[in-house]
């Protein structure tokens, strides 16, 4: 597919870190800022909650503010985050009906807006539950260079950072964030550290076709290039999700990429699950995939390959910044490990 990137505006997405601020807070400052110089003749000073993703704001792409003088981004209080790339963590916390318990990994964190997002929708988890239970957002990278940009990003968002467990476990706020050096690919699934771990975000390297608001990303490759590197990452994309569900105390994975090839997603999503439910014994745990509660109300839908079925594509979330979803192209699958019990018997 010929994807000529650069030519496309969207709106202008806000998310609020609820980790430091409520949205009133935010609103309020922004209204403020909209309502200097040039916004007024503008017309451009509405600011609205997103229809999907409860803590982003959207402003539209004319309003002109100089984010980066802002104390509310200095402070971390607001990520200026494409909206659909707030569709992993969302689809992670309210994926289903119940909230997510446990520690969660990020598999592929930096440089960590995924990471800070969970943390924050844990965050507001916690604080309307009785539970005092805390619990750790483990980001993981395996290149050192970008496990230092994660750490220093999640010391600007988060207000408990950090590897030293017993400063973790003395410390009263109840979500910590845990940069890691460590090769996903490589964890090893009985380790104790991830002994409470019940969740994994991955969120791996993939091709970037879906970003179509910046200059192009695939840079002067030719097809055949294209096409292997696409390989190449369906590949890797493919082990990392396997081996997300190799860990048997896991009961909920994201995948998401933002690239628009199948082979990267639907393909990658059909052949995991293939392999992981292959030999299915009666009352045994199954992956499963299930529609996200958080998105119901988003339309575009999975590509239906020969290996899914129409209900299990129907559970799959497309976004295609071309065609008026008014936000970069991405990919989302969200599964659940759920027992099944022989149709057969009783
Ligand atoms: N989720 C991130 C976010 O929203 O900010 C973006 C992740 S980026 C698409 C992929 C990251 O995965 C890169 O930082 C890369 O270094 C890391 N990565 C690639 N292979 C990995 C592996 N086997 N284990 C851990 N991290 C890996």
């Amino acid at each position: 597919s010929d994807i000529k990137s650069g030519s496309v505006t969207f709106p202008r997405y806000v998310r609020v870190n609820k980790l430091k601020a409520t949205t009133e807070e935010i609103v309020k400052v922004l209204q403020k800022e909209l309502g200097k110089g040039d916004n007024k003749k503008e017309n451009s000073k509405d600011i609205y909650v997103d229809p999907h993703v409860p803590d982003l704001l959207v402003l539209s792409p004319k309003s002109s503010i100089a984010w980066h003088e802002l104390d509310i981004v200095k402070e971390g209080k607001i990520i200026l985050q494409d909206k659909s790339s707030c569709f992993s963590a969302l689809a992670l916390a309210h994926g289903s009906a119940s909230s997510v318990e446990g520690d969660v990994i990020d598999a592929c964190a930096a440089p960590g807006n995924k990471t800070s997002h969970v943390a924050s929708l844990l965050y507001d988890q916690k604080k309307g539950s009785k539970s005092n239970k805390k619990c750790k957002v483990l980001g993981f990278d395996r290149s050192s260079a970008r496990l230092t940009i994660l750490k220093n990003r999640m010391s600007e968002l988060a207000p408990l950072v950090g590897d030293d467990m017993a400063t973790v476990r003395k410390s009263k706020f109840p979500v910590a964030i845990c940069p890691t050096h460590q090769d996903f690919l490589k964890a090893d699934p009985s380790d104790k550290m991830f002994k409470d771990v019940q969740s994994i975000l991955l969120d791996p390297s993939c091709s970037g076709s879906g970003i179509v608001n910046q200059p192009d990303r695939l840079g002067e490759s030719s097809k055949e290039k294209d096409n292997e590197r696409i390989e190449s990452l369906s590949n890797f994309q493919l082990l990392a999700l396997e081996h997300a569900m190799s860990f048997s105390k896991v009961d909920r994975i994201v995948y998401s990429t933002c690239s628009v090839h199948q082979r990267e997603n639907e393909d990658v999503v059909a052949a995991a699950m293939q392999e992981a439910n292959e030999e299915i014994e009666d009352e045994s745990n199954v992956w499963t995939l299930v529609a996200p509660v958080g998105l119901k109300d988003w339309k575009r839908r999975g590509i239906k390959n020969d290996d899914l079925t129409e209900d299990q594509s129907n559970c799959l979330i497309r976004v295609n910044g071309l065609d008026g979803d008014e936000t970069n192209g991405f990919f989302v699958s969200y599964f659940e490990r759920k027992k099944v019990v022989d149709a057969n018997k009783g």
